[in-house]
């Protein structure tokens, strides 16, 4: 496959560019480029500018508001809500972090709901962020049915995500960000455009047939990592991003698509602790280390994060390739 060659800058430009040609304004179309430039930096493609084309029909087709307003409230202590007023979720978690990481240092732990907003993201930049001011995160959403559940055939449970971040001394946060099924949908998506296989454990076709073949797991259903265990994950992500927070379960969210294949619309929980507050705040950092370190003692080891933190540096002076294809559909994007 061929591929052009972007600096993160060109990159960033050329989403913002497009974002904003299509109805986005500065601030939004801002929150959205930024995020998907970090996961061009760290090399996740799956939420990098393969996702523009679909940021931009969800606005173009009316369902997605390019120039939310999002609104921050305090529901109770240690409880913030934020509406993102139909918009994309980077410009709501950008506006509440503030907010939730001094409600956090006030009383140990506080929990953010973000509501009525549209979330196609990945979740380490949230817990990243709040880890890199000190505290213990973790972060969920749910998404568009996908997933079957143990032992059923027909896609229930989002892919559901889940991001923890504890923070280091001088180093960057321990970081890990993956979804409850056994692969994310996008990974699935660029082996279907790629031409390439996906493993058995990945999903099953529409009867239930076992298979390898990216496409027919799209037309079927994704399977929960671990069986049953990734599946009650995604039923426990569901519940904490949907019903506890008044939004949307997954079948919810692609009955109120209604088949239009826009972004899906839903809530997402952010839970973050001050481990200053729990008890050893002068001993918890190195108590943490003692633990990465015996986790690195072992061959063959590493603490997750590093491969995105690696990626970042070699980006930064490096640039990133954009398949051909993608780049023409973006640039087609431009009016
Ligand atoms: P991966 O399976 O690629 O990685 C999951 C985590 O495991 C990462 O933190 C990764 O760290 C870590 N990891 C990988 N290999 C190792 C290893 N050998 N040792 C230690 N740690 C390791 O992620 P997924 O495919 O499950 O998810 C991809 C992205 O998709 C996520 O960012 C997720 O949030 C997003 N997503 C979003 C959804 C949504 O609805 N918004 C739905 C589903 C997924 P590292 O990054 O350093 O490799």
């Amino acid at each position: 496959m061929s591929h052009v060659h972007m600096t993160l800058p060109e990159a960033h430009s050329l989403a913002l560019t497009v974002l904003s040609a299509n109805g986005l304004d500065e601030t939004n179309a801002r929150a959205v480029a930024d995020r998907m430039i970090q996961a061009e930096a760290d090399i996740c493609h799956s939420h990098g500018l393969f996702r523009l084309p679909w940021y931009v029909s969800g606005v173009t087709s009316g369902r997605v508001n390019g120039q939310a307003k999002p609104k921050v409230d305090q529901l109770a202590p240690a409880v913030i809500r934020v509406d993102g007023d139909n918009g994309y979720a980077p410009l709501a978690q950008r506006i509440a972090h503030k907010p939730l990481v001094e409600c956090a240092r006030k009383n140990g732990i506080a929990a953010l709901a973000i509501t009525n907003m549209y979330h196609i993201a990945a979740m380490w930049p949230e817990v990243e962020a709040l880890a890199d001011d000190g505290l213990c995160a973790i972060a969920v959403t749910a998404a568009y049915p996908y997933v079957a559940p143990a032992g059923g055939l027909k896609a229930l449970f989002g892919t559901n995500p889940m991001g923890f971040a504890w923070p280091r001394k001088g180093q960057p946060p321990m970081v890990f960000d993956q979804a409850s099924s056994s692969m994310a949908r996008g990974e699935i998506m660029i082996a279907a455009r790629d031409g390439h296989n996906v493993p058995e454990t990945a999903g099953i076709g529409p009867n239930g047939e076992a298979t390898t073949d990216p496409n027919v797991v799209l037309a079927g259903a994704q399977l929960g990592f671990g069986g049953y265990k990734g599946a009650s994950l995604a039923m426990m992500i569901e519940l904490l991003a949907g019903p506890l927070i008044g939004q949307f379960l997954s079948l919810e969210s692609a009955q109120d698509d209604a088949g239009r294949g826009g972004p899906p619309k839903g809530g997402e929980l952010i839970i973050a602790l001050d481990p200053a507050k729990f008890g050893d705040a002068h001993g918890f950092l190195d108590h943490g280390e003692k633990l990465f370190a015996a986790v690195l003692s072992q061959e063959g080891t590493r603490l997750p994060g590093v491969r995105r933190f690696e990626s970042r540096k070699q980006t930064l002076t490096e640039g990133i390739h954009v398949p051909k294809s993608l780049h023409q559909d973006i640039l087609a994007l431009i009016p």
